[in-house]
């Protein structure tokens, strides 16, 4: 099955015409607190297309912890490993103003205390996986000690980037990074930013610096997919290839968790045994159907929806 170990969140979110200056009170609207944090993101996308799903995270012992579980509770993931701290449940404030720009305030609460000796508590179920599902909002050591002990497949998505182990990076099959995190994964593999690259140009950077399974999302534009095989590219060589999966043209609302739908239901189809390049083409067609309605999870289709691009 598959192990999503990872931040599990509410998010509070509201609209303002303007964001607040310093000091500044403005009305607002909005203010519905919805499920959130990158793990439960992905583990919830996975388990409503079907994936049979583990979670293994924390939340706090207050109200929003509820609100926090809402669509993973009844998504049919398994929440044996999901403990109760002491404290806050992990929150994020995100305020949106009409001109479509974001502030959000995150506040990790019961995820950081999802540390290596947390993760340790879950050892068995993770080593018994087929796909490990691992993101970037809990502590760092956390993450290195379920990467380190995935025996399955492990797919990385390290967002927000922090600074991880080389051998935690090169065990990613794949690292799914949008352009930005890339760039900085590039930074951390060979201390050479690559914000001015292109992304065939970053995708072949990685290559050299050792990830050799790859996926590259970009927003409307789809997703380049990092394989082996050959294509017609000429800076690949025979082992190695790129492939670029566009997106499902829909109307957008609200992207906000495109990129978790995108892991959920790529690590569903990984876990079926398809390859790669089919895996990203199934994962636009679900993050596709989820910027179509508001919210992460709550925008997330469930396995007898039809989706887009089909
Ligand atoms: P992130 O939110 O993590 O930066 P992206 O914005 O790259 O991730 O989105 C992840 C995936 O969601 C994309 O690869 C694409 O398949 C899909 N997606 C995102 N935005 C749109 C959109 N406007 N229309 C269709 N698909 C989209």
């Amino acid at each position: 099955r598959i192990v999503v170990v990872g931040s599990i969140n509410a998010d509070l979110s509201t609209r303002v015409a303007r964001h607040p200056q310093p000091g500044e009170t403005l009305h607002g609207t909005g203010g519905e607190v919805r499920p959130g944090g990158k793990g439960a993101n992905q583990a919830a996308a996975a388990a409503l297309q079907g994936g049979a799903v583990a979670m293994v995270g924390a939340v706090g012992d207050d109200a929003m912890a509820s609100d926090a579980l809402s669509v993973l509770s009844s998504s049919g993931a398994d929440l044996s490993a999901v403990r109760t701290e002491e404290g806050p449940t992990g929150l994020a404030v995100v305020t949106v103003s009409d001109d479509g720009e974001n502030t959000i305030v995150v506040v990790p609460g019961a995820n950081a205390s999802m540390n290596a000796a947390r993760v340790r508590e879950s050892t068995d179920l993770i080593a018994g996986a087929a796909v490990v599902v691992l993101q970037g909002e809990i502590p760092r050591d956390g993450i290195e000690e379920a990467a380190r002990g995935t025996r399955g497949r492990l797919i990385l998505n390290p967002a927000p980037v922090l600074e991880l182990d080389r051998d935690v990076l090169l065990r990613a099959d794949p690292l799914v990074v949008n352009e930005h995190e890339a760039a900085l994964v590039l930074d951390l593999l060979e201390g050479d930013a690559g914000s001015s690259l292109a992304p065939e140009d970053l995708a072949h950077a990685l290559r050299t610096a050792g990830i050799e399974s790859l996926v590259i999302t970009l927003g409307a534009e789809g997703a380049l997919v990092g394989v082996s095989g050959a294509d017609d590219d000429p800076r690949s060589d025979a082992a190695w290839s790129l492939v670029r999966v566009p997106a499902v043209r829909v109307r957008a609302v609200d992207t906000t968790g495109a990129g978790d739908a995108f892991v959920g239901s790529l690590a569903v189809r990984l876990a079926e045994g398809a390859s790669l390049v089919d895996a990203a083409r199934f994962a636009t067609r679900v993050s596709a159907a989820s910027v179509t309605r508001e919210g992460a999870q709550t925008s997330y289709p469930r396995g007898g929806e039809e989706l887009p691009g089909g």
